[in-house]
């Protein structure tokens, strides 16, 4: 019998990160799932270039900051999986969705606010929560997280807050669920030229200059140096890192 690939399932794989992670994952040789909100034909692209890297791939919608609509998606997630990858599990999950908001501390509407924590702490705490019933055991979950994090710049104060509740979730879903062998981390990149933020750190140069001279590497990220990171957190090499955060920021803000 032919041997089953391991699947991940990749939030955000339509742009961006995700989709570098996704595509970074599929040449481990890894099945993938990938998630869109609304590109779906960006996402269809990312499944092409995944399957022509040898190892299968779908693309399922998904609005991560509804949680209502989760247990539906985990059936569609298990329907697919049975249908496209004759399987009824997967290994590795990616929470990688998400959107920026740039609003000062005083400035933030509770609408902004309630948008944010939907999407970055609520929608991936009970996407998590409710994939456990179809997480393997001695898989892995890969947050994501942000520099904004660690150091404070105005006008990210409920993103960086929500960005901060998920290292610590990591921490507890590490604890928790290391009995199943599943391991969580949580990277944390610095400013990567992608889509994010209406693309400001790729397209306003004074921007992107500003953070290349305050990262020790010289230059602001692309997601071809974030993608491998969690690709390599879902092999055998990884399998003793649990319950850390690490940062891909070139050495921002030292
Ligand atoms: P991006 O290029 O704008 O891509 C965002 C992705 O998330 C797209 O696939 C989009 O789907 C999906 N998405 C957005 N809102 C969603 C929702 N409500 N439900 C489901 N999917 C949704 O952004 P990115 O830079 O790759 O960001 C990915 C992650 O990295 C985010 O969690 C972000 O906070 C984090 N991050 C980014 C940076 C950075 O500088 N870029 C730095 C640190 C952390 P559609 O294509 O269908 O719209």
């Amino acid at each position: 019998m032919e041997k089953q690939n391991k699947i991940a399932l990749v939030t955000g794989g339509s742009r961006g990160l995700g989709k570098n992670a996704a595509i970074k994952i599929a040449k481990k040789g890894i099945d993938v799932i990938v998630t869109y909100q609304s590109k779906k034909e960006e996402a269809e692209k990312t499944v092409e270039e995944i399957k022509q890297l040898g190892v299968n791939a779908a693309a399922l919608q998904l609005d991560v900051s509804d949680s209502s609509t989760f247990d539906h998606f985990i059936t569609e997630v298990k329907t697919t999986l049975k249908s496209t990858f004759q399987a009824d599990q997967l290994d590795f999950l990616v929470n990688n969705a998400g959107i920026g908001i740039h609003a000062s501390f005083a400035e933030t509407t509770e609408e902004q606010f309630d948008s944010l924590v939907n999407i970055h702490f609520k929608g991936p705490f009970f996407l998590t929560q409710k994939a456990l019933s179809i997480i393997n055991n001695g898989g892995a979950i890969i947050n994501i997280s942000s520099g904004l994090a660690r150091f404070s710049l105005p006008g990210y104060a409920a993103y960086g807050a929500m960005k901060g509740a998920m290292e610590t979730l990591t921490k507890y879903q590490a604890k928790e669920l290391g009995a199943k062998g599943i391991r969580v981390n949580i990277i944390a990149p610095g400013a990567i030229e992608t889509d994010f933020g209406g693309g400001v750190v790729r397209d306003n140069e004074q921007m992107n200059a500003g953070i290349a001279s305050q990262t020790a590497l010289g230059r602001v990220g692309l997601p071809d140096d974030i993608g491998g990171v969690v690709a390599f957190l879902c092999t055998e090499e990884a399998r003793w890192i649990n319950a850390q955060r690490i940062e891909i920021s070139g050495g921002m803000f030292l």
